[in-house]
This record gives C-alpha cells, structure tokens and sequence, in this order.
C-alpha cells in the first residue's frame, strides 16, 4: 500500500479535484492512454488521472496487450469513447492483427470497447456468466430499444474448471476463471514466461475494495480470489490490477487482513442487532483509512464513500450469509 504520509499530504487536494470532477463526469476528450512495457512483449495500457471521476487515479479498466509475430492478445478494452485512442497506442506498439481480446469482467470500464475490436476482427472470450451479464436487455427505461452492439459480445465462453491456453508469441497465455469475486464472472489473466497476471478488480489500492454483488461478486470468493492468487504468484510475479499499481504477492497480505478485520467488526456489530446505517455510522474502516488512498472519496455507485459501499456490502453479505 501507499505511504500513508504522501497520502496525508495530498488528500485535501484529491478531495477539491474529485468533488470537481464528479460535476463534470468522465471527460472522454481528455483521456490520454499512457504505455508502459512489464515484459519484452507484453505492455500495459491505462488512462490518465483525475478526468474520470470513478477512478480518479487513471481513468478506465487497464489493457494488456500481448504483442508480436503471430498477432495480438488483448485483455479489457475500456470505454467505447476512446476506441481510436487505444487502438493508437497499441498500433505504436504493433502494426499486426489484434486477434484475441479477453475480458476480466463485465464492467464498462473493461468491457464498453469490445465492439471496436471485434469488428477489426478480434475472437471475444470470456466467462458464460460476463456473457450473460453483458446480453441482458437495459433496464434503466421501460420499453427502451436496446442500441448496444451486439459485436461487443463475447465469442468464446467458458465456465470454472481448468484454464483456457493460448500459445503464441513464445507465450503461454492462460485465462484462470475465478470463482464468483469481485462479480459472478472474473477471470485472471496469467502470462506464463512474462511470470505477470493480469488480476482484474477483486484488489485494488485505490478506495475499498469494490464487490459488485448485483452482478454476482460475493465477498467469500474475493477472499477465495486473493488466496488463489497467493497460490498461484511467485515471490516475483508481477500482480497488475485493472485499476492501480502494480503490486507483489506479499501486498495481498495486508489487504486480505484488513477485509478480514473489517469483516470481524462488522459480524459484533450485526451480533449487537446493530442496522446497516448504524454499522456505516460506526466508521469501522477509521483505522485503515490512512493506508488505502482515495477510501474516503466518493464512490462511483452507492452514494457514499468507497469505505461507506465498502462496509454496506460486507453487512449485506454477511446478513445475507445467516
Ligand atoms: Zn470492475
């Protein structure tokens, strides 16, 4: 995790910038995609700060991009806005074909682009459940016609059990599903010989933890997610999130700890007949506040902070678990 002092130092100018940026929305026009290479072929993509108000510290889901002579893998596509942008980026990187795309998760931020890349000829895979997620009509207005691309669809799908491989560019690429985590359909991505995986949402380090339970995340298969990953990760093995920085295996430690206290508390309080209002009032997240940057921002979805939807999640897990 951070320094909780730079975080100290920072936190009330995070705090005018995030509250401005929450009037004016994601600012697609000003989202610049940045490239960095973790491996001789292989590179991460993400957008730049404080223009997209649900993930202040870079904007959108991160990309990877496998590169080299037998084509291009990507993993998440972003937002559909900035489609030629990221197609710009991994064009400096690789003139080829981009014939794979893999999503960790149903979310718009990793999924929204799809469409861009399957129709330059990209095979979507992903798990059945992000599928299912992803085709279910909108229901935000009765009757409303449903305009979204279906070429954003995942082609490939796959269920729990061993994991998907593919083999190129000297690379073994390996789609390890996830039991329901940080939503019902997560996928990690690992890159055998770059010894990297791409870990999707279920960590982060930037705000707490988010688990989208109305897309079937459950907060036992995050900690289930975390241990796997433990398991599976070398003492070298670079662990990337879709949001935030890169981290090692022995960074989960403390993270798993923390949700693992947040969730003791949580479980006397619920034990005392305390309400969901009244755990949140109780600010049981206060002595981890200082080592988690942008905790105490406002959350994207759920009114509150991200340690409010934080602790509201593992009430209505643990609630929903009696
Ligand atoms: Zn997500």
């Amino acid at each position: 995790m951070h320094s909780a002092r730079r975080y100290f130092i920072t936190a009330a100018s995070i705090l005018a910038v995030a509250a401005n940026l929450f009037a004016q929305g994601i600012q697609y026009d000003k989202i610049e995609i940045k490239t960095e290479k973790v491996a001789p072929n292989l590179y991460m993509l993400s957008g730049s700060e404080n223009v997209d108000p649900g993930h202040p510290d870079g904007a959108g889901g991160r990309i990877g991009v496998l590169a080299g002579p037998d084509g291009i893998l990507m993993v998440d596509a972003q937002y559909l806005q900035i489609g030629d942008k990221v197609l710009q980026a991994i064009r400096k990187i690789d003139p080829g074909p981009i014939r794979f795309l893999v999503n960790t998760h149903v979310h718009g931020d990793h999924t929204a682009g799809n469409a861009t890349f399957a129709k330059l000829g990209a095979i979507i895979f992903a798990r059945e459940e992000l599928r299912e997620g992803m085709a279910r009509p909108l229901t935000t207005a009765r009757g409303a016609v449903d305009t979204r691309d279906p070429a954003r669809l995942p082609v490939v799908t796959y269920g729990m059990g061993d994991p998907v491989r593919l083999r190129m560019n000297g690379e073994t690429v390996e789609l390890i599903p996830v039991r329901a985590a940080h939503t019902g359909g997560d996928t990690m991505i690992r890159f055998v010989n770059a010894d990297a995986i791409m870990v999707g949402d279920f960590y982060r380090n930037f705000g707490y933890p988010f688990i989208d339970v109305t897309n079937g995340g459950s907060l036992k298969g995050a900690l289930e997610a975390l241990d796997q990953t433990m398991k599976i990760a070398g003492p070298n093995t670079k662990l990337i999130p879709g949001h935030g920085t890169f981290i090692n295996k022995t960074d989960i430690i403390p993270y798993r700890d923390m949700i693992l206290a947040v969730q003791g508390r949580v479980q006397e309080l619920i034990a005392q007949g305390k309400t969901e209002d009244e755990v949140v009032a109780a600010k049981v997240t206060a002595p981890f506040d200082a080592k988690v940057p942008g905790g105490l921002l406002p959350a994207n979805t759920g009114g509150g902070t991200s340690a409010d939807r934080f602790v509201r999640m593992v009430y209505s897990q643990l609630k929903g678990a009696r």
